[in-house]
């Protein structure tokens, strides 16, 4: 299949490489139990969402999204935590870091209400912040080549990395655990960046699976964002 890519932050992003099964794959893997196929779009999509409000998910575990990711370190450390899914990450042992760092459009400030928060707001000399991130990205990524033209071994030299270094990773997940996914991480409770990324998704999940996302929205998304919708 031709592979869907969509722009996350500045250097990400989300491309959807392959795709098993879809919203028919699911209806008949429900109905293998009675021996019975598809029986029409009405009947069909009637099942789908039964499923969903019952939370009777298996079904929906045999269409499955392989993804090639590319964000940076701190949002695939949150990724990694959903031990659902198959991962293999490019390694920093392996090959050379490019140089390649999120440098956010714009700054965030700690939230007041939520420790695990940030909120948009005024920062007056934000440009001026800005600047010194990527200057600091500029001094860390010269000293990185440095220490590999010195000869330190590669697996060594990227500790002085920081988390802002874009990684590369394939995510093979089924349709079940990509719906928690973004349950988690599309709600507004979750980080901004990795937001990005599960909207993203959500999108292409949406393409693929049409009336499985619809029964999704309907009857088991409960978070906040404007983005989620049929
Ligand atoms: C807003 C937010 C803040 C977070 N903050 C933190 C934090 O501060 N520190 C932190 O460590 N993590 C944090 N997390 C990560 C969170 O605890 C989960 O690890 C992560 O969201 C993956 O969710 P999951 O376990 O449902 O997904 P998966 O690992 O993909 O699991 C999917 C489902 O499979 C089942 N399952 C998987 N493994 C097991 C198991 N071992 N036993 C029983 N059932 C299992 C569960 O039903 C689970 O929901 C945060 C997540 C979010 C969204």
């Amino acid at each position: 299949m031709e592979p869907i890519e969509i722009k996350v932050l500045d250097k990400g992003f989300v491309r959807l490489i392959n795709f098993l099964g879809g919203d028919e794959t699911v209806v008949l893997a429900a109905r293998v139990s009675t021996g019975k196929g598809l029986k029409g779009e009405e009947h069909d999509k009637k099942l789908i969402h039964y499923l969903m409000k019952h939370r009777h998910e298996t079904p929906f575990e045999h269409s499955v999204f392989q993804f090639h990711i590319s964000c940076p370190l701190f949002v695939a450390r949150q990724w990694f935590r959903h031990r659902i899914a198959s991962y293999n990450e490019r390694s920093g042992r392996y090959v050379e870091y490019e140089d390649e760092f999120y440098l956010p459009e714009r700054l965030r400030l700690q939230s007041k209400s939520n420790k695990q928060a940030s909120e948009f707001g005024e920062i007056p000399n934000e440009q001026e912040l800005l600047r010194m991130i990527q200057e600091t990205y500029d001094l860390v990524y010269e000293r990185y080549k440095r220490l590999l033209a010195a000869g330190v071994a590669r697996e060594l030299a990227r500790a002085i990395l920081p988390l802002s270094l874009y990684t590369q990773f394939y995510w093979t997940i089924n349709a079940r655990s990509l719906m928690n996914f973004i349950n988690l991480r599309a709600d507004a409770s979750a980080q901004w960046e990795i937001r990005q990324y599960a909207e993203a998704i959500a999108k292409i999940f949406k393409a693929k699976m049409p009336w499985t996302w619809e029964a999704f929205v309907q009857h088991v998304w409960k978070g906040e964002n404007p983005a989620i919708t049929f």
